[in-house]
């Protein structure tokens, strides 16, 4: 396989001579050009592209036309007609289908033709169901594009990934997804996770050097990067010389981030109960086959008895309503801004019982206005709001230093506004930033002091950066000094991490002086206990003719000064807090920044450890703290300790093992590309849609798309509601099934004839599941969702006392049923208007028993009798069927129903009031005796059942 599908021959780029004998050649055999082989210069002039300034837009246009969008074609998956047929493949159809045959060889060609009506409308429903949720899914994957930033006609611009073309000039750095298959032409410290393609898991390191001799493999080239792999570490330029199919992922056709397939570990264990039903009842079917035929009954009767067993018995439904009410929870969560990559996600969220967010930008607005100055010995005020840069900077002191005559302020705010990479526009009379929300807040206040930008930036050209990277807590820039001047270093980052490496700092009149880091970190706590998010800055000059600069580069700097800026808590942040401390869900804050910031803005958030009360702020624990402790006393830690402040990303991995090996369900967020362990890790990792990077966003089960921690936790209040939702289907379709197969094996066991044929069990099943149970998915949430404990996953979804519950309906059906097909019978009634009363009965008592359902615990009037309109409209539908059934004679030649009268009717109504009266006395009588108990019959469960730390480590992963 060759990287880079461009033919030399394609269209009009007609690259320089190039050899293409020889075993070194830089083109195959059928024209492929071998990128790998060429040089830097000799690949961007083969792409007749130009590194400095990229495409032109006429360029990019002639290349859009031949080689249209950079996009992969989905994977063909199964054709239409395939998955139709399919929707065959299933155990009960089978048995189905032979009761066709059979049927069919008995001459009784109605029931056959119905059962295989049936059969087939059931499939077109089963595929209409699965396309929708599947499509659902597949368009929430791509809500989230992949955006890369390109060079064109001499400006970079962020754009989709799927406008690139050959030639296009792209640059990369840690965190982004490479965007085509491309020749790196420049390139620092450059390390790729090439694992999507080649499975390799380390991170691959690139260079830019032409690989000239033998043949080299596609995990060997390493002056190249393929599209969809993931940039861990650096920097680099590079020229796209593949796009869409041509590139090696799009040659293998595997599409990377597609939708995942509609299966979780809930619809994994219905399936395979009922695969387990299954062959229980077949061998009850078969027992009950045998016995009759001994007794001397029929074999074509038993026969059908076995069939009608199987169809009564099995919930053949169950794991379609799964499938749908999920992806409804998923439609809700991207309402609310949650996209759910991973399907399985839905149903963890409902069982969360930590949630550890990042604080900035999560936690807090991300709208930062730098508010203090202290440099050169004086304190200054900034005034003014957000972006905007209308301000004054003032001294505090009275007759302190003013900031134009203090060299070390000034050069302090020059500092941030050359060490930075964001801007700032003004649209519709707002200021924006494009960029780091905290780099944005360094330009405002360089602005209200007035430099000018565009001049400082042509003179102190930057020659070099080391962007900032979480782990290293600081951002580097270097720039020509102007002149004969010697070229400048400034460095802004974390205070800690600043002041460590300066070693003098600059007095106001510009001249060094000695450290005074006491007094430093007193105006940086001072400040930090407000809330304020603290930088340093400082520079250094480096000896003529640098033109780079690395880490080891950093060092023996002169201190300039602090500047603080706001970032409150949202407002929205702050209801979340309460609402998932009042659900039984524990916050933690787990960030970067200072331990006193971090710890004023969790008090302002009012986020607290379990045992902490609201009067004195949280605890904190630092980083370096973290460090020392063993694994053992961190479990203990964690789950005293709300805040943990000045993180590193490895330490959120320890964090959220911790967590686990204390039995707690973990979301946990990130943005940066070392979060992505920890995100894996997580029992729900979510990421950042707006601040996040690709790697996070990989990695993720859930992206934000308003990077809000409001939305954390009202995707978790989706998520329990799915939950809820499913566990209303279930106690309502499991006592019908239940009670149809009792049906029925009373009747052999009575030696009786069926008091309902396995088409009419079918119709029920088929009508009443699609119109009244699946109803139950758009029921919405609870009230008190927020107010229950976490659900336990590890505990069956059906409690003892559902259970309960679901064998006295099942029980009451069965006398209902049985009972009224006898009594219309002794009142001289034909069979079938005898088997109509039964049908109807079961019908009748699901729609009521289905109102019951609406809430486990709470009367439907509670809810409000029109909440679910879905619901109206099901039971409409469904009573306009059920009428036709019984009464047009159409549909009594196919059912072999029959008209009945009020006589029927009264027993019937009375059967389904019964059945709601019991289930709705029994939940009164529940709630009066939870009430009593001092916790409320729910207790305070925060967690599942515990595990050794050891076996939380990479799980998940
Ligand atoms: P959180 O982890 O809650 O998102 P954070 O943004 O403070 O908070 P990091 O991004 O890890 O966390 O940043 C750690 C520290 O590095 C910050 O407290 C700040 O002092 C410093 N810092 C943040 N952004 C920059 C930047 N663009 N340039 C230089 N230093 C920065």
């Amino acid at each position: 396989m060759e990287s880079g599908g461009l033919r030399v021959n394609e269209g009009f780029l007609l690259g320089p001579q190039i050899r293409s004998s020889d075993e070194g050649s830089a083109v195959d055999l059928k024209g492929n050009v071998k990128f790998y082989r060429l040089s830097a210069p000799e690949a961007v002039e083969m792409l007749q592209t130009d590194s400095q300034r990229g495409l032109m837009p006429a360029d990019v246009e002639a290349r859009q036309a031949a080689f249209g969008l950079n996009q992969i074609p989905a994977v063909r998956g199964q054709g239409p007609w395939l998955r139709f047929l399919l929707q065959f493949h299933a155990p009960l159809v089978y048995i189905l289908l032979v009761a066709v045959l059979v049927t069919a060889w008995l001459e009784e060609w109605v029931d056959a033709g119905v059962i295989l009506g049936v059969v087939i409308v059931n499939a077109i429903i089963g595929f209409i169901q699965e396309s929708s949720a599947a499509k659902a899914l597949a368009a929430l994957a791509q809500t989230t594009v992949t955006e890369a930033t390109v060079l064109r006609g001499g400006q970079m611009r962020r754009m989709p990934s799927v406008e690139l073309v050959p030639g296009d000039v792209v640059c990369l750095q840690s965190g982004d997804k490479v965007p085509a298959d491309m020749r790196l032409i420049q390139c620092r410290d450059l390390q790729v996770d090439e694992s999507a393609l080649t499975g390799e898991s380390v991170p691959v390191s690139k260079q830019i050097a032409a690989l000239t001799a033998g043949e080299v493999g596609l995990a060997d080239r390493q002056n190249l990067v393929f599209t969809s792999t993931l940039v861990t570490y650096g920097q680099a330029r590079a020229v796209v010389c593949a796009t869409g199919s041509r590139t090696e992922v799009g040659k293998i056709s595997r599409l990377m981030s597609g939708a995942d397939a509609l299966e979780t570990p809930l619809t994994r264990k219905i399936s395979a109960f009922s695969r387990l039903l299954l062959v229980a009842i077949l061998s009850l079917a078969c027992l009950t086959f045998v016995v009759g035929w001994a007794r001397g009954q029929s074999p074509v009767e038993m026969f059908m008895a076995a069939v009608a067993l199987s169809v009564a018995a099995i919930p053949e439904g169950l794991p379609a309503v799964v499938t749908i009410t999920l992806s409804i929870g998923v439609a809700r969560m991207a309402r609310r801004k949650a996209i759910i990559r991973k399907l399985p996600a839905v149903e963890t969220l409902g069982s969360t019982t930590v949630i550890c967010s990042d604080k900035t930008g999560t936690l807090t607005v991300n709208q930062m206005t730098v508010s203090e100055i202290f440099a050169g010995d004086a304190l200054y005020q900034v005034s003014g709001s957000g972006y905007d840069p209308a301000g004054e900077i003032q001294n505090v002191a009275a007759k302190g230093l003013e900031f134009a005559d203090n060299q070390a302020a000034q050069d302090c705010l020059l500092a941030g506004m050359l060490c930075n990479d964001s801007a700032l526009e003004q649209k519709a009379g707002r200021w924006e930033v494009h960029g780091d929300p905290t780099e944005g807040a360094l330009l405002t206040s360089a602005a209200k002091a007035g430099l000018a930008s565009d001049d400082d930036i042509v003179r102190l050209k930057r020659l070099d950066v080391i962007p900032f990277e979480s782990q290293h807590q600081y951002m580097a820039t270097l720039h020509d000094g102007g002149g004969d001047a010697r070229p400048k270093l400034l460095v802004k980052g974390a205070v800690e991490v600043v002041l460590g490496k300066s070693t003098d700092r600059m007095l106001p009149d510009g001249s060094p002086g000695p450290l005074d880091t006491a007094e430093l970190l007193q105006q940086v706590n001072r400040m930090a206990a407000k809330g304020l998010r603290v930088l340093a800055f400082a520079s250094a000059k480096l000896p003529h003719g640098t033109a780079s600069v690395n880490h080891v580069d950093v060092k023996e700097l002169t201190f300039l000064g602090l500047q603080g800026m706001l970032d409150p808590p949202r407002p929205e942040a702050i209801r979340a807090v309460q609402a998932c401390q009042a659900a039984g869900i524990q916050v933690k804050m787990i960030t970067g920044d200072h331990a006193m910031t971090a710890q004023a803005i969790a008090g302002q958030l009012g986020l607290r450890g379990p045992d902490e009360d609201d009067g004195a702020g949280p605890t904190v624990l630092t980083g370096s703290e973290l460090s020392q402790q063993s694994d053992g006393e961190l479990a203990e830690t964690v789950e005293r300790v709300a805040v943990f402040a000045r993180v590193s990303p490895e330490q959120k991995l320890r964090l959220v093992r911790a967590l686990q090996s204390r039995g707690y369900v973990a979301a946990m967020t990130g943005d940066g590309v070392n979060d992505a362990p920890a995100l894996k890790q997580a029992d729900i990792g979510v990421a950042m849609g707006i601040a996040g990077t690709e790697v996070a966003k990989e990695a993720a089960d859930m992206v934000l798309t308003d990077d809000n921690f409001a939305t954390i936790a009202a995707a978790v209040e989706e998520g329990r509601g799915v939950f809820d939702n499913l566990t209303k289907f279930f106690v309502w379709v499991l006592p019908v099934n239940m009670g149809e197969g009792l049906v029925i094996l009373a009747a052999v066991l009575s030696g009786t004839t069926f008091p309902i044929y396995p088409v009419q069990i079918l119709w029920i099943n088929m009508c009443t599941s699609v119109l009244l149970g699946l109803m139950l998915a758009f029921e919405p949430k609870e009230q008190d969702l927020m107010e229950r404990p976490p659900r336990d996953p590890d505990t069956p979804i059906l409690t003892g006392t559902l259970i309960l519950r679901m064998l006295m309906v099942a029980f009451i059906m069965l006398m209902g049923a049985f009972g009224s097909f006898n009594w219309a019978l002794g009142q001289g009634y034909s069979e079938d208007v005898a088997r109509t009363v039964a049908v109807n009965v079961f019908v009748i008592v699901e729609m009521f028993y289905l109102f019951t359902c609406r809430s486990l615990t709470k009367s439907m009037f509670s809810l409000g009798l029109f909440s679910n309109r879905w619901m109206i409209l099901g039971v409409t539908l469904m009573l306009v069927l059920q009428m036709a059934f019984t009464y047009t004679p159409l549909m009594n030649f196919f059912f072999h129903s029959e008209p009945i009268g009020w006589d029927a009717w009264w027993r019937i109504l009375l059967t389904a009031v019964a059945v709601y009266v019991i289930v709705e006395v029994e939940k009164w009588g529940r709630r009066r005796w939870s009430r009593q108990r001092p916790n409320g019959g729910t207790g305070t469960r925060r967690r599942r059942s515990q595990q050794p730390f050891s076996q939380t480590q990479g799980a998940n992963s």
